[in-house]
C-alpha cells in the first residue's frame, strides 16, 4: 500500500457501477426503467447467453437528441432531475443519472438515438457519430463484466440469471399494462404482453389464461390499483406478490403483511396470494431515494398507505367465488403429435373461456342449495342453480358458528348456555392469566369462567350450539390460542377454536332438515368460501362441466 491517495476515476466508477450493476437482470431493469421514462409504448428485449454475451434494449419512446447522446453515458447526467426540491417530487423512475455510466464502466455499449451513435467499452468511447435515424431508443450491451472477473464469477447459473432478467420484465409487464413488452432469450419469445392497458389481459401474458382468470381486479378505490388471486388459486410462496408505487416496484415488509392480513382465514397456512397492487400516491409523500436500486421506500403516512391497500384488497376479495370442479382434460387419442397439440391448445382455449364466464357471472342470489344426502362420512350433496355441489359439514358449519361468535363478540352481547353440572378443569398459570385477562371477550364469546383454587377453572357455560361434552376441551384450546397468540387476531383465533369444537363432526349424520339449514346458512355466511382456517367449505360442479363432460353440448 501506498498510503492514501484518490482513485483513478476508472476504478471509482467500478466500484460505483457495482452498487446499480450487479447481474444481467440489473442491466434490463435499468434499460427498461429508461424506457418507460421515455414514455414508450413498445419495449423489446433480446437477451443471448444468459445476458452475458449481450442485452440489446429497444424503445419507442422520445429518445435522445443527438447532440446530447455522449452526456446520456456521463456520471451524474440526467434529465430527471434538475434541483434539490425535485428530488422531493419524483415522478420518474430514474433520477440519478448512473444508470448508462454504469452499466458502460463494466460492459462493451453500442447505442444509437436521435440519428446519432456512440460506441464505448470500459467506461472509454471508442467511437461516436452519425447513425440511423429511427424512434426512441436503441442500446446493445456486450461482454458484461468482461472486465470485472470476480463479478462475472459471482454469476448463477444461466437458468437463475435468466430467471431474473424474466421477473423483472414481468413485473414491469403487470404494472405497465399499456406497454407492449417482448422478451426474447437466444431468439426464443419468453413474455409477451399486449400492452392495450388491460392489466388481466397482461396478467393471462404473464401467470397463463387459467390463472389471469382467477384474478379480481381492483376498480374504483382511491391509491391502489392492480389485481388480487382469489382465495381459491393460492401459491407456496410469495413470488408471485408484485408491489409498487407509482409503477416502480418495491419490497415492502409491511405492505406484503397487509395484503396477507385481507386472506387470513380465507387461505391455508404456508399458502400465499397472487398479487399485483401499484400505490398511485403524490410524489411528494414518498421518499423513493433511500436505496442504491430504489427497492425501498419510505412513505411519510404508512398507516394510511396500509389501510388502503386493505380496504382495496378486500373490497376486490368481496367477489371470491366457490371452488370449482375441473376436470382433468382429456387426452385425445391419435399418434400425430401436431394434430395433438392444436386439439390441446383447442381445449385449454374453451376450458379458459368457460372458466372466465362463471367467474365473471355473479351467482344468482336468494335460490336455496336442494339438500339431497350426505356422502362419504361427512360429506353434504346438494344441488343449486350452478351445478351440483359438495359441502365439507365439519367446514362450513364452523365458518358459518365462527361468523357468528364474531359477531357476538362486535355487539359484546355473548349467547351461552349454563352447564348442568359445571365442569372443572386444571390449566397451566399461563391459561389462567388468558382467561382473568379476556374476561369480557370470552364471555362475548358465550364462556363464563371462574377462578376455582390457583390452577382449575370452573366452566359455567359454553356457546349456545356447543355440546355440553366438549367443553373442558374446547375451553382448554381457546384459552390456548388466547395466550399463544398475543397479536390482535389472538381472539379471533380463540373463536376459530370455539367454532371448531361446536360444529357438527364429520363424521355425524344429519338429517335432511339439518342438511338444508346448514346449507342455507352457508350461503348466507360471509366469506364462506373457507373455513376460519382456510379449508374449502364446498366444491362446485358446474353445469357446463357436467355438459362438458358428457359431451351434452353437440
Ligand atoms: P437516469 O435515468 O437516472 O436519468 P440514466 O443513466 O439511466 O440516468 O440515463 C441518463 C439520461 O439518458 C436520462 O436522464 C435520459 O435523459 C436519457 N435516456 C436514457 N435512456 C433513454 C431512453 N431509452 N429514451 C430516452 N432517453 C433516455
Ligand atoms: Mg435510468
Amino acid at each position: 500500500m501506498s498510503g492514501i491517495h484518490r482513485l483513478p476515476q476508472e476504478v471509482a466508477d467500478a466500484i460505483a457501477a457495482g452498487e446499480v450493476i450487479e447481474r444481467p437482470a440489473s442491466v434490463v431493469k435499468e434499460l427498461v426503467e429508461n424506457a418507460l421514462d421515455a414514455d414508450a409504448r413498445r419495449i423489446t428485449i433480446d437477451v443471448r447467453g444468459a445476458g452475458r454475451t449481450s442485452i440489446r434494449v429497444s424503445d419507442d419512446g422520445s429518445g435522445i437528441i443527438s447532440d446530447e447522446l455522449p452526456l446520456a453515458f456521463m456520471r451524474h447526467a440526467t434529465s430527471k432531475v434538475l434541483t434539490l426540491a425535485d428530488l422531493h417530487g419524483i415522478r420518474s423512475l430514474g433520477f440519478r443519472g448512473e444508470a448508462l455510466a454504469s452499466i458502460a464502466a463494466v460492459s462493451d455499449v453500442d447505442c444509437t438515438s436521435g440519428g446519432a451513435r456512440i460506441h464505448l467499452r470500459a467506461g472509454e468511447v471508442l467511437e461516436q457519430g452519425a447513425g440511423p435515424l429511427l424512434p426512441g431508443v436503441n442500446i446493445e450491451v456486450t461482454d458484461l463484466f468482461a472486465n470485472m472477473p470476480a463479478r462475472l464469477k459471482f454469476l448463477k447459473s444461466d437458468a437463475t440469471e435468466v430467471a431474473a432478467m424474466r421477473d423483472v420484465i414481468s413485473t414491469f409487464a403487470l404494472l405497465h399494462p399499456h406497454v407492449k413488452f417482448h422478451l426474447t432469450i437466444d431468439g426464443r419469445a419468453s413474455v409477451t404482453s399486449g400492452g392495450d392497458g388491460d392489466r388481466k389481459r397482461a396478467g393471462a401474458a404473464i401467470y397463463g389464461q387459467l390463472v389471469a382468470a382467477e384474478m379480481l381486479e381492483i376498480v374504483g378505490l382511491p391509491l391502489v390499483s392492480g389485481m388480487v388471486s382469489q382465495p381459491r388459486v393460492s401459491r407456496g410462496t410469495r413470488d408471485w406478490i408484485v408491489l409498487a408505487v407509482n409503477g416502480r416496484p418495491i419490497s415492502s415488509r409491511s405492505l406484503v403483511f397487509a395484503l396477507e392480513e385481507c386472506y387470513q382465514g380465507r387461505l391455508e397456512r404456508g399458502r400465499h396470494p397472487i398479487a399485483v397492487l401499484d400505490i398511485g400516491i403524490d410524489p411528494e409523500l414518498v421518499d423513493v431515494n433511500v436505496h442504491p436500486s430504489k427497492r425501498e421506500v419510505r412513505f411519510r403516512d404508512e398507516n394510511a398507505i396500509f389501510s388502503a391497500v386493505q380496504r382495496a384488497v378486500r373490497a376486490a376479495l368481496g367477489g371470491s367465488e366457490p371452488f370449482f370442479y375441473r376436470a382433468p382434460a382429456p387426452t385425445p387419442a391419435g399418434s400425430h403429435e401436431q394434430q395433438t397439440a392444436h386439439l390441446r391448445v383447442a381445449q385449454e382455449a374453451s376450458a379458459a373461456v368457460a372458466v372466465q364466464d362463471l367467474v365473471t357471472e355473479p351467482a344468482p342470489a336468494g335460490v336455496p342449495l336442494r339438500p339431497m344426502g350426505q356422502a362419504g362420512p361427512g360429506y353434504l350433496v346438494a344441488e343449486g342453480p350452478q351445478g351440483l355441489v359438495l359441502v365439507d359439514q365439519h367446514a362450513a358449519h364452523e365458518r358459518i358458528l365462527y361468523n357468528r361468535l364474531l359477531a357476538r363478540l362486535r355487539d359484546g352481547r355473548g349467547m351461552s348456555q349454563a352447564l348442568l353440572i359445571p365442569a372443572a378443569i386444571d390449566v397451566e398459570p399461563a391459561l389462567m392469566a388468558a382467561a382473568a385477562d379476556h374476561q369480557a371477550e370470552l364471555s362475548a364469546l358465550g364462556l363464563e369462567l371462574v377462578e376455582f383454587g390457583p390452577r382449575s377453572l370452573r366452566i359455567l357455560a359454553v356457546p349456545a350450539e356447543m355440546p355440553a361434552s366438549r367443553a373442558t376441551k374446547a375451553v382448554h384450546e381457546t384459552l390456548s390460542a388466547l395466550s399463544e397468540n398475543r397479536s390482535e387476531n389472538a381472539v379471533e383465533k380463540a373463536a376459530a377454536a370455539l367454532a371448531c369444537h361446536s360444529a357438527v363432526r364429520f363424521g355425524d349424520v344429519l338429517d335432511l332438515a339439518e342438511q338444508r339449514r346448514l346449507l342455507a346458512d352457508l350461503e348466507l355466511a360471509e366469506d364462506s368460501v373457507t373455513c376460519p382456517h382456510g379449508r374449502p367449505t364446498r366444491l362446485l360442479i358446474d353445469w357446463q362441466e357436467l355438459t362438458r363432460h358428457f359431451r351434452r353440448n353437440y
